[in-house]
């Protein structure tokens, strides 16, 4: 499986990159991941990417987006915070991978159990983590 070029990430509608995540996310859910060769997709990249999805995620180390929906390299944006909330920067990156990098889709992608979410309804105070 090859990286996405510009023409095949133009050819992808918003409808189409949420169909392809959740094509990979049931590729993942049966464990039939897609054949790929991840050292070739660096290669591929190597001048230029053309991902087709921004997803924001939690930073929660079992909520992989590039493994959980069976993607490779150059095919997301994968900003991850905890509790997958948008600041500025996110925003900002957000703005980059749309308007610029060409992006259809953004996907905003919550999970169970995360220790962010419980967290904030807690009022748990941390450091920087809470400093504002
Ligand atoms: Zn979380």
């Amino acid at each position: 499986m090859k990286a996405h070029t510009k023409d095949t990430q133009a050819a992808i509608t918003p409808q189409i990159a949420l169909q392809l995540l959740k094509e990979g996310n049931q590729r993942f859910q049966e464990k039939h991941m897609a054949d790929r060769d991840l050292l070739d997709q660096v290669n591929d990249t190597k001048s230029g990417q053309f991902p087709f999805a921004t997803i924001l995620s939690c930073i929660d180390s079992r909520v992989s987006s590039e493994l959980i929906f069976d993607q490779g390299i150059g095919d997301i944006f994968s900003a991850r915070v905890a509790g997958n909330f948008v600041n500025e920067d996110i925003l900002g990156s957000m703005e980059f991978a749309c308007k610029l990098a060409g992006t259809k889709l953004v996907l905003v992608l919550g999970h169970t159990a995360c220790g962010a979410v419980k967290g904030a309804c807690d009022d748990a105070k941390l450091g920087n983590l809470t400093a504002y």
